[in-house]
């Protein structure tokens, strides 16, 4: 069973004075009895120590990163994806090792899957884990911008198309019973 952590809450340029920064995730899963550390959308930030410093309190550092996923090619999402030397990458177009590329079909691990959720950008995916929220199983999507905040903006205006946003909200919703939002903290769902 895996476990996530968000390590930054993101912020919108809106309420900082400019300033950006997605939220920042840690999931440790289990491959075949192999941990493994992913981090989802390593952000832009101020310093990257206080990645380093959030990362560290989990036991993680920078080259133990496995795996860094990026929900789309927007800045304030992947600036930082360059810490993890060690990394594989993966986004929209599949996953680089190195500069090695490969396709991805959506299934990461047993408790780890990747959707195409379009319309904030036309490569935005959605991350769906299996995990444990207070004790009980639950499927946590970490969909990037498809919502920044708990079910926010209503009227996304950087929508590529706003048509297959409301689509691939639809979609999240339905499928999961908690959100993480590209600029915001963990929320459940309502259905
Ligand atoms: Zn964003």
């Amino acid at each position: 069973m895996s476990e996530i952590k968000v390590l930054i809450e993101g912020y919108t340029s809106g309420e900082t004075n400019g300033r950006s920064c997605s939220t920042v995730v840690l999931i440790k899963d289990d491959f075949d009895g192999v941990e493994m550390n992913i981090v989802v959308d390593p952000g832009t930030l101020s310093s990257q120590q206080a990645l380093i410093d959030e990362l560290k309190k989990e036991g993680v550092k920078p080259k133990d990163v496995d795996i860094v996923v990026i929900t789309h090619s927007h800045m304030d999402h992947y600036a930082n994806i360059g810490m993890f030397s060690n990394a594989k990458s993966l986004s929209f177009d599949g996953w680089y090792n190195y500069d090695f590329w490969g396709k991805c079909n959506g299934k990461i691990s047993n408790d780890l899957k990747l959707i195409k959720t379009p319309g904030h950008s036309d490569d935005s995916i959605t991350l769906l884990v299996k995990t444990k929220i207070d004790g009980k199983p639950a499927i946590v999507a970490i969909c990037g911008d498809v919502f920044w905040k708990e079910n926010l903006p209503k009227k996304d205006k950087f929508a590529n198309n706003e048509v297959e946003l409301m689509k691939s909200r639809k979609k999240v919703l339905k499928i999961a019973d908690y959100i993480i939002p590209g600029h915001g903290g963990m929320y459940k769902v309502n259905n």
